[in-house]
């Protein structure tokens, strides 16, 4: 068996939703899905001459060969491994149609039939589209109105230090905190929810330095509050600052919100200093999640063996692909650390994180990001129901991911000016 060709499609959702294709000389083809990045698909296409003539059941093989060809433009991480990641869940689709087995089967077998999900929640319409460096876009499937408000933030990137000049507004109050909660839990199901907690309010007075004021650290815990009281005991609750505070400021925010039992705190401070997020995690009973930017075994090892996180979140459309995510989750396991998958990807990369979700023990909860995308759920075919029922993905046991791509929705929603599989 020989791959043949690697295609490319982008999809402009709510991130950009890039799908690699495999195909190969038995007719068999896979499908898998890479986390966004500027430049993605000229780098899977740099990449395609190291996979046409191998055999796509080599699939670890393949993997370190592509990652020992990406080594002279930084082996230790980036962007390459979101290339990577999305190429090596293809050759595992691949494998499984050709075996006639799921993805999970070949990392260990099924732990669970169901995988728990976490629903990523904004206050508020939360209509939102985001390019490759978070800038804020507006794309045919968005109402007008939700699309007017968002070029008026034009070139601001939403994540990262600067909210830019965006001020509060009316979205972020507690009571919109605590109706959204309410919301996701009581019609849709969610056992498990996450918010942003650094969003724009008045008492910011610099977006940059990393600081909080005392203001704003009661506002964030009147954010915590609602929607604890909103959910009750029984819904588990997580909180996200995108790596925006200093070491001090995220200790004491952390403390406060100890009375409201998170599941966890994600990303109080930037990613790169293990030891300043040890300090933080290691102040507080408030159990502090991060892994998003993290790359493969090697970029979660040091967090570990330091006690500087109690969960770990990889991101397997990034981190390196299924069988890494699998690796990654046995390294964890060693240190009796629970995985969290990040997960931003279309229903094709959540449903293959949930084929790892389901073969690793120390599995917590995988995260849903499309509540914000009318046609999330209409991406996939191959399913006798939703994709998400009730806050459970029930993990496919047909052949390799289990589910194709429908063609007709994703080309429809094509990112202008990019291939759709090299139509
Ligand atoms: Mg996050």
């Amino acid at each position: 068996m020989k791959i043949t060709d690697v295609r490319t499609a982008v999809v402009e959702a709510n991130y950009d939703w890039t799908f690699i294709r495999i195909y190969t000389d038995e007719g068999v083809t896979g499908l898998g899905e890479s986390f966004l990045a500027p430049g993605l698909t000229a780098i899977i296409r740099d990449l395609k001459p190291l996979l046409v003539g191998e055999d796509p059941r080599n699939v670890d093989k393949l993997w370190s060969k592509m990652r020992w060809a990406a080594s002279g433009a930084g082996s230790v991480g980036g962007i390459v491994y979101n290339a990577i990641s999305g190429i090596e869940a293809a050759l595992w689709d691949v494998v499984g149609k050709h075996y006639g087995a799921p993805i999970h089967a070949f990392l260990g077998g099924k732990y669970r039939d169901k995988v728990r999900v976490y629903a990523d929640c904004h206050a508020g319409e939360a209509l939102e589209s985001l390019n490759s460096v978070m800038v804020a876009r507006s794309p045919k499937w968005m109402p007008q109105e939700a699309a007017v408000s968002v070029s008026s933030e034009a070139n601001q990137p939403v994540h990262g230090r600067a909210y830019g000049e965006a001020v509060a507004d009316e979205t972020f109050t507690p009571e919109m905190y605590a109706q959204k909660a309410r919301e996701v839990v009581e019609e849709m199901g969610f056992t498990a929810i996450k918010f942003d907690l650094d969003v724009p309010n008045q008492y910011t007075l610099d977006t940059f330095s990393g600081t909080l004021t005392n203001a704003e650290v009661k506002f964030m815990v009147s954010l915590v509050e609602a929607v604890r009281e909103a959910v009750g005991e029984t819904v588990d609750i997580c909180f996200d600052l995108h790596w925006r505070y200093n070491v001090s400021d995220s200790q004491r925010l952390a403390y406060e919100l100890e009375p409201y039992g998170l599941m966890w705190l994600e990303d109080p401070v930037p990613p790169e200093n293990i030891e300043a997020m040890r300090r933080v995690a290691q102040s507080t009973k408030t159990p502090i999640s991060s892994g998003e930017n993290y790359y493969m075994r090697f970029g979660f090892r040091e967090s570990l063996e330091e006690g500087a996180l109690d969960i770990i979140a990889p991101d397997l459309q990034k981190a390196g692909g299924l069988l890494e995510g699998r690796k990654i989750a046995d390294m964890a396991d060693a240190h009796y650390v629970a995985v969290a998958p990040h997960c931003i990807a279309s229903p094709i990369g959540t449903i293959a994180s949930a084929h790892v979700a389901t073969a690793i023990p120390n599995f917590l909860a995988l995260e849903w990001h499309g509540m914000s995308v009318p046609f999330w759920e209409d991406m996939v075919v191959g399913l006798d129901g939703p994709v998400i029922q009730d806050g459970f993905i029930k993990v496919p046991e047909a052949p390799g991911l289990g589910v194709e791509l429908n063609e007709e929705v994703a080309r429809e929603y094509a990112l202008e000016g990019e291939p759709f599989f090299e139509e």
